[in-house]
């Protein structure tokens, strides 16, 4: 039994010609790429083909407007400390409540030190921000405004052209973390107002521990990590060659596929949702229908407990993750679901399928085969499912 994997807004396989262009850079090329023997210059070669592999993908102006950085989590870090640092005289930080723990840790942070004052703007049922609510925490306090492109539990995307041209308008910097977006949905950087944007390898079938922030020419910046000259003084620390020539590899294969995964990928999750409509009652979509991407689709099963349901799929060889951060055993559920105001009977029980562009018809049968007998069994044994003395609902999908 093949293994179905549909849990790609975690990690993605590093795709087999991303690894074989990492290779020699272990090996023959191992060099310093600030050295100047030809040794170092090899790499240095090809760590600028990589830079601009990953230009192309951002549609970025310049290709020095990439920062190379150990992942998604640095990159969030860099842009909000380096904000704060950069405009002194502005001691406030709008996000929202959905973010992802790169962000909202930082933020927590931040606040209890009493180092800034943190708006968390919230979000609507369906998971769309609150704009009313962000335009009244936008004044010349502002240091950073910081929202992410799509959110990576519930795929959600967030506008956030327009929402940087409204931090635009009070001086504030715009960052997003775009590290579910990058790879999945068109981005120009040439045509955007975002000041700065973080992007993580493995999300798109890169290596892991390698990221980029994306800093717009004439950006202020001050760096996170100080030490030698590597990035234009921006992130010292010798350049990891083999993950940054991965990363770039993954960007041209991104690039070069976006559109047509991007509609096959699609397809694959709708027949997902429509299945599952078809075969369990009591559940719904979590999400934007509209603005999503196109791999996501989180399902809210009622009166069951998602990490029950993951055990059974895990046991039938498909992989797929719960919202709740329950590996402490806590069972509080997600966060992002919460801010949604989901229903607690219905939170716990939420599952993310994610796809990739690996993902194929089989994977939506072998889930639609398994998924309805998992939730009657599971649902035999709950009390509250018991004790409603419902009849089984229709699939309703919570954004129509
Ligand atoms: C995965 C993820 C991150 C963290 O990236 P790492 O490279 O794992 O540090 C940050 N933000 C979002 C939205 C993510 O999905």
């Amino acid at each position: 039994m093949t293994p179905v994997y549909l849990d790609n807004n975690a990690t993605t396989r590093v795709e087999p010609s991303v690894v074989a262009a990492m290779l020699p850079f272990f090996t023959e090329q191992f060099g310093n790429a600030s050295s100047i023997h030809a040794f170092g210059a090899e790499v240095g070669g090809a760590l600028k083909t990589a830079r601009r592999e990953l230009q192309a993908l951002l549609g970025a102006e310049h290709d020095h407007e990439i920062v190379y950085t150990a992942g998604g989590t640095e990159s969030d870090s860099t842009a909000i400390f380096s904000a704060l640092e950069s405009l002194p005289d502005r001691t406030e930080i709008i996000t929202s409540k959905v973010e992802h723990p790169a962000i909202l840790a930082v933020c927590d942070h931040l606040e209890k030190t009493g180092r800034a004052r943190i708006h968390r703007i919230g979000v609507d049922k369906a998971g769309r921000l609150d704009l009313d609510a962000y335009r009244a925490a936008l004044s010349d306090k502002v240091a950073l405004v910081t929202f992410m492109w799509a959110n990576n539990e519930t795929g959600t995307i967030f506008p956030v052209e327009g929402l940087a041209e409204m931090a635009k308008a009070v001086g504030a910097l715009f960052h997003t973390d775009a590290v579910q977006a990058v790879g999945k949905v068109p981005i120009d950087m040439k045509s955007s107002v975002i000041d700065m944007l973080s992007l993580s390898g493995h999300k798109l079938h890169g290596p892991k521990g390698i990221g980029a922030l994306y800093v717009r020419r004439g950006t202020r910046f001050k760096p996170l990590i100080r030490g030698g000259h590597q990035e234009r003084g921006r992130r010292a620390g010798t350049e990891n060659a083999p993950a940054i020539v991965g990363l770039g590899k993954a960007a041209a294969l991104a690039l070069q596929h976006m559109e047509e995964e991007n509609t096959r990928v699609k397809a694959l999750r709708d027949r997902l949702e429509a299945g599952i409509q078809q075969r369990i009652p009591n559940c719904f979509v979590n999400g934007d229908k509209d603005d999503r991407l196109p791999n996501t689709c989180n399902v809210a099963f009622e009166y069951v407990e998602g990490e029950a349901i993951l055990l059974h799929l895990n046991r039938a060889g498909i992989a797929a993750s719960s919202g709740s951060a329950c590996t402490s055993g806590s069972l509080e559920p997600s966060h992002v679901l919460r801010a949604m105001d989901i229903p607690f009977t219905a939170a716990h029980g939420s599952i993310r399928f994610s796809f990739s562009r690996e993902n194929t018809d089989q994977d939506v049968d072998r889930v639609l085969d398994v998924l309805p007998g998992i939730l009657e069994k599971l649902r035999d044994l709950s009390p509250f499912w018991a004790g409603t003395n419902e009849t089984p609902k229709a699939f309703k999908p919570v954004y129509a």
